[in-house]
């Protein structure tokens, strides 16, 4: 199949109330452009230097989202563009998030990375944690970042039934902070492998990528 029929046949399948993030890192950025032809216009990628690339050529109304583990000295190459952050783990994260966006005079909107699956070498808070940092003073006066909601990943295994338990948690803890964080209006979990299950179970952002653009190496 190709990039075309992938992304028709996808978008067929989640309801126009979630948010497709094409996952492209790895690939080049003609599949991107493919992609972009046919409407597509929110790209995820999980390394800064490869997206800051693709962003300095690609068309400028493409939103590009960081995905993966993030490195604080990092954050400064995608600042001046990055649209949505996905994976904001620790405090420090998100304070050097907040200073870099200050000085691109930009607010950039960021997700907190829940830990929910069972392997420990997925990044992210624990829920208590969680609850720790967004009633924090510190982390209340930060002016250039906007916490929009929850991402989290589940374990890789066969058995759907935890996946669908560990998304259940996830949407659970989403209900709960979002009655006191209006901010709160993102919920991003779902990949190729499970985001049929995220979206029943209440996700509004999937994060696709080998089903759309082929399996990386
Ligand atoms: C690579 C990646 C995806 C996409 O994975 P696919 O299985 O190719 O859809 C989604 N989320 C994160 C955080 C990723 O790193």
């Amino acid at each position: 199949m190709s990039i075309k029929e992938n992304l028709l046949a996808i978008n067929k399948t989640i309801h126009d109330t979630v948010t497709l993030v094409a996952v492209s890192k790895t690939k080049p950025m003609s599949y991107i452009q493919e992609a972009y032809d046919e409407g597509q216009r929110i790209f995820g990628e999980n390394r800064v230097q490869e997206m800051t690339e693709k962003w300095e050529n690609l068309p400028k109304d493409i939103e590009w989202h960081m995905i993966g583990h993030l490195q604080r000295n990092k954050v400064k190459y995608m600042a001046e563009y990055v649209s949505l952050v996905h994976g904001v783990d620790s405090p420090r994260l998100l304070a050097e998030i907040n200073k870099q966006a200050e000085k691109h005079n930009r607010i950039i909107s960021c997700l907190l990375q829940v830990h929910i699956a069972e392997e420990d070498t997925k990044f992210g808070f624990n829920e208590e944690e969680l609850l720790e940092l967004v009633d924090n003073e510190q982390f209340k006066a930060y002016k250039n970042v906007k916490i929009v909601g929850l991402m989290g990943m589940a374990t890789f295994t066969d058995n759907l039934e935890q996946i669908r338990k560990e998304f259940s948690g996830l949407k659970s803890l989403f209900t709960k902070l979002k009655s006191n964080y209006t901010d709160f209006t993102t919920l991003s979990m779902g990949m190729s492998g499970d985001y049929k299950i995220a979206i029943e179970e209440g996700s509004t952002m999937v994060r696709i990528g080998s089903s759309i653009f082929g399996s990386r190496n």
